[in-house]
């Protein structure tokens, strides 16, 4: 009998055990162990079956921007700290009306809203100032900030099939509008909507056909601009390359916005290579009769700022005739910012190869000085709000004074752009500006145009003087 019952014992114990290691299994599943908070299998999970019921829910995704920077500046530990902390404010907040939260990447977070009529940007308000305020006083310094993308499902009759895909789909949707909020310096929170929607497939579209564009030879879309730069000092004429895409249903598609489709789409180095050619050409084949007399400024966007540049430019200007010391690549200070160590190297690589910089969009940026201090450049351009402020604002005129004294003991040029007229022209002489460019001037013209404007630029020497005497 003794036996029997110490068998059972045994048994009972084993299932026992048994019984709280499935648990446990089950616990590592669902959960993430820094947190304890539900992890992304379960999201998914409950996503699923919310769906398969056909129930209406929300999805609020949560994000903290320049977290990483907290574990590199601080360290792994308090980074730690702040992703429990932070999630337990979640957990709390989701408790309060029985939402699943979860935690579902490095420093990313979700709630589950599967109530319906539940008055959910009330709820997201309240969530996100107390996030604020927890955030806030564990990093003082501000940089880290929380960023949501909130998108909803709606019950429809389709069939199973088709709504599980529903459901990846409003996970897509969310993570889409949070993207948008982290990149956003005004809204912490984007709500996904029927005009994101549009907006994306807009791009997307015209994403596909720029690169189309940019691969085929014979098009007329796609074009360069070029527009004066005027030296006081030098007989040489300047220009800036500018990028225009007349597109057949769109019109006129704004530079800005193009640059914007191509970086986002990967598509932006392939589309500088493009406007490098382009500008190899003109050089080669329009201007050529002017010799080294032109120089033409190009701009980077983002992406094309790296190590690979000082080649990629030796590539394609390098050959014979070498145009090297004829083009000044502009860059923006959101390009330096970061890596000062780093850009300083891929500047002094394109200063041995002749290649200079010109830093643009100057005075619009936060960190001008700093840059300035620790880069190398060549011109320094003076942003268009400046000068077209010049002589109605008398802070204006300080402003750009002390940067051409600055820039000029530290050997920089400086570059007025946006010059409308004449009385704005007259000030920056005197304010000693070296280079100006503008309306005044002219607008961006066709190459051949250019081409004209340089004849008689060079025609008439003393009279072009003129033009800013
Ligand atoms: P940005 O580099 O600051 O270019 C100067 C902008 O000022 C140009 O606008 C030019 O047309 C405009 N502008 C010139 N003179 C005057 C003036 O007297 N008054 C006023 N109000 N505006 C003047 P655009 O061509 O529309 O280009 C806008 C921006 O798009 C550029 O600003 C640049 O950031 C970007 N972009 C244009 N082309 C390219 C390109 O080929 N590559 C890259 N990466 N960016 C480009
Ligand atoms: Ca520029
Ligand atoms: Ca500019």
């Amino acid at each position: 009998l003794t036996d029997m019952f110490l068998i059972l014992l045994v048994l009972s114990l084993l299932s026992y055990r048994l019984y709280k290691d499935a648990q446990k299994q089950t616990y590592i599943a669902w959960h993430d162990p820094l947190t304890k908070l539900k992890n992304r299998n379960f999201l998914l999970n409950e996503l699923k079956e919310l769906s398969e019921k056909d129930q209406k829910y929300a999805i609020v995704l949560l994000d903290i921007s320049h977290f990483k920077e907290i574990n590199d500046t601080v360290s792994y530990e308090y980074g730690d700290q702040v992703l429990i902390e932070i999630s337990q404010h979640i957990k709390a907040q989701a408790d309060k009306f029985a939402f699943s939260c979860a935690r579902v990447g490095a420093d990313e977070f979700a709630i589950l809203i599967n109530q319906e009529d539940f008055h959910l940007e009330f709820f997201v308000k309240k969530l996100l100032s107390d996030l604020n305020s927890a955030l806030h006083s564990m990093d003082r310094s501000g940089r880290m900030s929380i960023s949501m993308g909130i998108a909803t499902y709606k019950e429809s009759g389709d069939s199973n099939e088709h709504l599980l895909k529903k459901s990846n789909l409003v996970l897509n949707n969310a993570d889409f509008a949070l993207n948008i909020a982290k990149k956003s310096h005004t809204e912490q929170v984007v709500y996904f909507s029927k005009e994101i929607e549009i907006e994306h497939r807009k791009k997307h579209k015209l994403s596909e056909e720029l690169e189309l564009l940019i691969s085929i030879k014979e098009q007329k879309q796609l074009f360069m601009v070029f527009q004066p730069i005027v030296s006081r000092h030098t007989n040489k004429m300047g220009c800036e390359a500018l990028i225009r895409w007349q597109h057949p249903l769109y019109g006129f598609i704004n530079p800005e916005y193009l640059i914007s489709i191509a970086e986002e789409s990967g598509l932006a180095k392939d589309l500088g290579k493009w406007i490098m050619k382009e500008v190899y050409h003109a050089f080669t084949v329009d201007w050529s009769e002017f010799n080294d007399q032109v120089e033409v400024a190009i701009n980077l966007s983002d992406s094309l700022f790296d190590e690979e540049l000082p080649m990629l430019v030796t590539e394609i200007f390098g050959g014979n005739p070498n145009y090297l010391d004829s083009i000044v690549l502009e860059i923006t200070e959101t390009m330096t910012l970061d890596e000062v160590e780093r850009s300083s190297n891929i500047i002094n690589e394109l200063e041995k190869i002749g290649v200079r910089l010109a830093l643009d969009d100057f005075g619009t940026g936060w960190s001008s000085l700093y840059n300035l201090n620790h880069l190398r450049f060549n011109k320094l351009k003076i942003d268009k709000s400046f000068i077209q402020n010049l002589n109605c604002e008398k802070n204006q005129t300080f402003f750009v004074s002390a940067i051409v004294n600055l820039s000029h003991q530290l050997g920089i040029k400086v570059v007025a752009e946006g010059v409308e007229d004449v009385t704005q022209l007259k000030s920056l002489i005197e304010l000693g500006v070296d280079e100006f460019q503008g309306y005044y001037f002219s607008k961006p013209v066709s190459k051949q145009e250019f081409t004209h404007f340089c004849k008689h630029y060079f025609d008439e020497g003393p009279l072009a003087a003129n033009m800013i005497k």
